[in-house]
C-alpha cells in the first residue's frame, strides 16, 4: 500500500489501530471457512464509531475495497479479506452500552459477543434469544450481517426478529441510523434489507436489540433412533401435532461419534440418529407438550429417551450438540459445512440424497442440523493432504443446490459469501439478482464494500450489475453465456 495511503489511514484510526506486518495480516486471511484465503493489505482495528467512520472516508475517497469483521467465525467466507483492500475489525468496539430493563433492549456495541448480551441482561431476568453455536465467539455485528439463527430461533425467530435499530456507516463513510425504537416506523424497511446483508451496505457500529423474558419452565429430552429418516417423521409429527417447541435439533451417527469423542456428552454412540427436542414456556403447558412429545417419539420408533435430571446436565447435551461442528475435526482433518433449507415435508427425501451424493463422490457425510425449520448441516468431511478438496468443494455445492431443488433455500443462517456466491442463479432469476444489486448500488455505488461477496456480479468480465445486457464479446457471438 503506497506510503501516503498508509498514513492517512493512521491519522484516521490512530496508529496503534493499523496491523501492516505480515504475521498480524495473515491472522486476517480467513474465517471459519477456511478453504478460501486471502492475505489484505492492511488491518485496521479501531476503537470508536467515529474512528470505524473515518477509516470508510478514506477508502471511499481513494476506491479502496474494505471487509468488516467481527470474530471471523463466519462460514461462508463473508469476512474473507480484498488481497488490495482494508480489514475493518470492530473487535475493539465492545462495550454493552446499556440494559433497558424497563422496555427490554440492550444498546450494545458490535463487537460485544452474543453471549455476553445475555450475560450482561441475566441479573434482570432477560436474555438475547438468537443462539448460534457460535454464540461464545461469534459477534452481534457478524449475527445482524448474517441474520444468524441458532437452535432456539425455531420458537423466537432469527436476528432480525430482535434488533430495534442499528447505527451504520455507509460506504461514503456517513453515518446513519437504521430503525428505531418505535414498533411502527413507516417508511421503507431499510433496517429490515441491511439485516443479512452481509457487511455489503455498510458497518453497524452500535446496535439496539430486544431482550427476552427467561422463561418459566424448560424441558429437554434426547431420543435416539434407529434411521434419520424416522427421526425426520417424529420433527413433523410434532409440529403437526401444533406444538412449536423451543429447539428440535438433529445429529446423525457420524455427527453424535464425533461429539462423543470431543465432549462425552452422553449421547448413545449406537444411535443412527439423536433428536434434541426443548419445549418451554408456563409449566403447565411445557408438562402437556413435553407428554405429547415422548408419546410421538416413542410412536415414531425411538429406541432410548434421555431426560437430563438437573440444569447441569441439560446444558452438557446443549454443549455437546452445539461442539458438533469443531467435533468434527476428531474424524477429519478437513471440513465444509454446508447451510441449505428444504421444506421439513422433504427433510426424509434431502437425506436419502445427500447419502447417494457422498457414495457417488466417495466422501463421508456428517450431519446436524435445526431440524424443525428444515436447516441441513451437512459437513463434508475430506483430507486436503489426499487431494480431496475439490471433490469435496463440488459435493458440498452440489448439497446446497439439491436443497434449492426440492423447494428450499442455499443458506438458512451462514450466509452465502464467498462460498455460495456462484450458486445464486439457481434459486434467484436474473430479475431477481438484477433488483438486489440495484438496492446494493445505492448504497455503494463504488462498489467497494465487502466486493465479490452475496451477489455474483459482475457476471461477466467488465458487465455491470443491473438489468442482464450482452456483453459485447457474447453480442458478437464470440463467447457464450453458461
Ligand atoms: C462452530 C461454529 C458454529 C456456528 N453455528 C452457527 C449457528 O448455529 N447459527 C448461525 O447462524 N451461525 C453459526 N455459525 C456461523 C457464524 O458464527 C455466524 O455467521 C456469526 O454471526 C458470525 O459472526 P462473526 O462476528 O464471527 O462475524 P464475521 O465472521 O467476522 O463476519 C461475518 C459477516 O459479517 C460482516 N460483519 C461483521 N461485523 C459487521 C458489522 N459490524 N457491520 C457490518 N457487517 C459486519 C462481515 O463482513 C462478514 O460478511 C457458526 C460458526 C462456527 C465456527
Amino acid at each position: 500500500m503506497p506510503q501516503r495511503l498508509h498514513a492517512e489511514f493512521v491519522e484516521a484510526v490512530g496508529a496503534d489501530a493499523v496491523a501492516s506486518d505480515p504475521v498480524a495480516l495473515r491472522s486476517y486471511e480467513c474465517d471459519g471457512l477456511t478453504g478460501f484465503r486471502v492475505v489484505p493489505s492492511l488491518v485496521l482495528v479501531p476503537r470508536t464509531a467515529e474512528a470505524v467512520a473515518a477509516a470508510v472516508r478514506v477508502c471511499a475517497k481513494h476506491d479502496v475495497p474494505f471487509v468488516a469483521r467481527g470474530a471471523g467465525s463466519g462460514l461462508s467466507g463473508g469476512a474473507l479479506p480484498v488481497a488490495d483492500g482494508v480489514v475493518i475489525s470492530l473487535q475493539r468496539l465492545r462495550s454493552v452500552v446499556e440494559i433497558d430493563v424497563v422496555n427490554r433492549r440492550a444498546i450494545v456495541e458490535p463487537g460485544v459477543t452474543n453471549v455476553d448480551i445475555s450475560r450482561a441482561a441475566a441479573p434482570y431476568g432477560l436474555y438475547f434469544a438468537p443462539d448460534p453455536s457460535s454464540q461464545q465467539v461469534c459477534t452481534i455485528g457478524g449475527n445482524v450481517a448474517e441474520n444468524s439463527g441458532g437452535a432456539h430461533c425455531l420458537k423466537y425467530g432469527f436476528t432480525v426478529h430482535h434488533i430495534h435499530s442499528a447505527e451504520v456507516v455507509l460506504p461514503d463513510g456517513s453515518t446513519t441510523v437504521l430503525g428505531g425504537d418505535s414498533p411502527q416506523l413507516g417508511g421503507y424497511d431499510l433496517l429490515g434489507a441491511f439485516i443479512g446483508s452481509e457487511g455489503t451496505l455498510g458497518i453497524a457500529t452500535r446496535i439496539t436489540v430486544k431482550l427476552l423474558a427467561k422463561p418459566a419452565a424448560v424441558k429437554t429430552l434426547v431420543a435416539d433412533f434407529p434411521s434419520v429418516e424416522q427421526a425426520g417423521d417424529t420433527v413433523s409429527a410434532v409440529i403437526e401435532a401444533g406444538i412449536v417447541p423451543a429447539a428440535v435439533e438433529m445429529m446423525n451417527a457420524l455427527a453424535i461419534k464425533a461429539v462423543e469423542a470431543a465432549v462425552d456428552a452422553g449421547y448413545s454412540r449406537d444411535a443412527a440418529a439423536a433428536l434434541v427436542v426443548e419445549l418451554d414456556g408456563p409449566q403447565a403447558e411445557v408438562d402437556a407438550q413435553f407428554a405429547q412429545v415422548k408419546r410421538l417419539c416413542e410412536e415414531f420408533g425411538a429406541t432410548k429417551l434421555r431426560i437430563p435430571a438437573s440444569a447441569e446436565e441439560r446444558a452438557l447435551v446443549w454443549k455437546g450438540r452445539k461442539a458438533a461442528f469443531a467435533a468434527v475435526g476428531r474424524i477429519s482433518p478437513n471440513y465444509f459445512v454446508q447451510d441449505g433449507v428444504v421444506p421439513r415435508t422433504q427433510l426424509a427425501t434431502a437425506l436419502t440424497r445427500i447419502s447417494e451424493l457422498a457414495a457417488g463422490a466417495g466422501l463421508r457425510v456428517a450431519n446436524v442440523f435445526h431440524a424443525g425449520d428444515g436447516n441441513l448441516h451437512p459437513l463434508v468431511l475430506y483430507s486436503e493432504a489426499a487431494g480431496e478438496h475439490e471433490r469435496a468443494e463440488t459435493l458440498s455445492r452440489a448439497i446446497a443446490e439439491l436443497c434449492v431443488d426440492l423447494g428450499g433455500s442455499l443458506s438458512g443462517e451462514h450466509g452465502i459469501g464467498t462460498d455460495k456466491v456462484c450458486s445464486m442463479p439457481r434459486q434467484f432469476s436474473e430479475d431477481d439478482l438484477a433488483t438486489m444489486a440495484r438496492l446494493r448500488l445505492a448504497y455503494d455505488p463504488a462498489g467497494i464494500c465487502n466486493p465479490g461477496k452475496l451477489l455474483p456480479t459482475p457476471r461477466l468480465c467488465g458487465e455491470r450489475p443491473g438489468v442482464y445486457q450482452p456483453h459485447p464479446l457474447e453480442a458478437a457471438g464470440l463467447i457464450e453465456r453458461m
